[in-house]
């Protein structure tokens, strides 16, 4: 990629587009530009309520439900409601091609950017690659290729550059485009994620997928079928190091992928045993327009769980503030506490914790709190820019100092 002269960048893929200058795409990197703020306002004609707690964590919304494909997609991340909206809308011939990602026959967890035009190429899309990922290199190919209505899938860094980019300049401003968002944090590096695999799991060979789960666990799926479950609390203390994920990742405001048109994660649903619940965020006519097209397809059920999960953030927050400052910290190798007590802990949260919106709750905050403490001490002169309006509102809420 050529050097954009950022400080912070997610590879996020535009700025390795040949077909115009990277001096233009970097113009519109959220890096830059900063998160949410205008951007929202553009997009929905407001930005997000001050006065509403649901709408500073989750965005602006239209509608919010948990969701599963009454018949999961085999090989996707949860029940593959991404994929089969892109297949569908493929079908519809509402876009005439997907901007994703595919996976690198080398790695399994890699991704390589893809095009899909055709319904085969775009089931190949399906399932997570927790690595930084170049999905707007693809947008050179819609481009050279003419097409006039694309659907883009992505994290929030993307949305942001896609969304200022269509607007800046011509290159995009006649395509329509279509968005789906995945919820993303803790995103790796590709040059970070075999060393961080290795420490999480027995068998790192054999993993063909991770996810932070709600229940205080980290399941590792095996190529076998079997599932590993870790604790978060017993992890070595090295992965405890805010200096093992990207700087871009470790700056991010948008968890919930606020400029997507609908953003389909499972953090707001609750984890059922056997079920692989998401939930979906709708936020623009667009979104409605997708969801519609798997409404024969899908089982839908209302949000659940209590909002309050004050205690459990602010028992989090003084640890948080204390890491983010410590910029010299040595870690060591051992586990924080052993398997056994970081099970006990996980099985007490699950009883007591929060669940469905009160974990999304939970987590958003969890997530921003960190954010905003580790752009304070080690990128301060990024502070104004970076961070959108209702993040201070929400320290404050907390007693945290800004
Ligand atoms: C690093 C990372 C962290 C995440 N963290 C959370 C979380 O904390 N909470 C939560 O609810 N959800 C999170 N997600 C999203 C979640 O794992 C699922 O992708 C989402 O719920 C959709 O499930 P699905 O079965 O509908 O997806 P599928 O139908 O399998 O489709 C997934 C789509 O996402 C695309 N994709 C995969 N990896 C990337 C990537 N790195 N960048 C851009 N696009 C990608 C795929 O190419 C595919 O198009 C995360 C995803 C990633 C990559
Ligand atoms: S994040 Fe994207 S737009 Fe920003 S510098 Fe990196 S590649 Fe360019
Ligand atoms: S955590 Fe944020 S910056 Fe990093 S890949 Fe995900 S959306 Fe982009």
């Amino acid at each position: 990629m050529p050097s954009t002269g950022n400080k912070l960048c997610s590879s996020c893929g535009l700025c390795s587009v040949r077909e115009w200058p990277a001096e233009k795409s970097v113009l519109s990197c959220v890096f830059r530009n900063g998160w949410l703020g205008e951007r929202e306002k553009k997009l929905f004609g407001r930005e997000r309520s001050l006065d509403d707690p649901f709408e500073m964590r989750f965005g602006i919304t239209t509608e919010r439900f948990t969701a599963q494909l009454k018949k999961p997609l085999e090989g996707s991340q949860w029940s593959g409601i991404i994929t089969r909206m892109a297949v569908r809308a493929f079908e519809e011939n509402i876009v005439e091609g997907v901007v994703s990602l595919r996976r690198s026959p080398d790695e399994h967890f890699f991704s390589i950017p893809v095009l899909a035009d055709n319904r085969d190429e775009i089931y190949r899309t399906r399932g997570n690659k927790p690595v930084l990922s170049p999905v707007l290199r693809s947008l050179e190919t819609a481009w050279q290729r003419g097409m006039k209505k694309i659907l883009v899938i992505g994290a929030a860094c993307h949305m942001h550059a896609l969304r200022d980019f269509q607007e800046r300049f011509d290159y995009l401003r006649e395509m329509e485009i279509f968005t789906i968002g995945i919820p993303c944090v803790d995103n790796v590096a590709r040059a970070n994620w075999r060393w961080i695999l290795e420490r999480m799991s027995r068998s790192p060979e054999t993993a063909r997928y991770m996810e932070f789960m709600q229940d205080f666990l980290i399941h590792i799926g095996h190529a076998d079928g079997s599932v590993e479950k870790v604790p978060f609390f017993s992890l070595p203390q090295e992965l405890g190091n805010p200096g093992i994920f990207p700087e871009s990742c470790m700056s991010c405001f948008d968890y919930l992928n606020s400029l997507s048109d609908i953003t389909i994660g499972y953090l707001g649903a609750e984890l059922i045993e056997g079920e692989k619940m998401q939930w979906v965020l709708v936020r623009t006519p667009k979104g409605k327009m997708l969801i519609e097209l798997l409404k024969e397809e899908l089982a839908r059920c209302p949000e659940t769980g209590e909002w309050e999960c004050r205690k459990f953030v602010l028992k989090a927050s003084k640890g948080i503030m204390e890491n983010m400052q410590a910029i010299d910290r040595e870690y060591s190798k051992k586990r924080k506490i052993p398997v056994w007590l970081g099970q006990l802990m996980a099985a007490m949260l699950r009883l007591s914790g929060p669940k469905g919106i009160g974990f999304a709750h939970y987590s958003v905050d969890y997530h921003l709190i960190r954010h905003y403490y580790y752009v304070k001490f080690r990128f301060p002169d990024m502070l104004e820019t970076l961070v959108p309006r209702h993040v201070p509102e929400i320290l404050s809420e907390y007693g945290l100092p800004i």
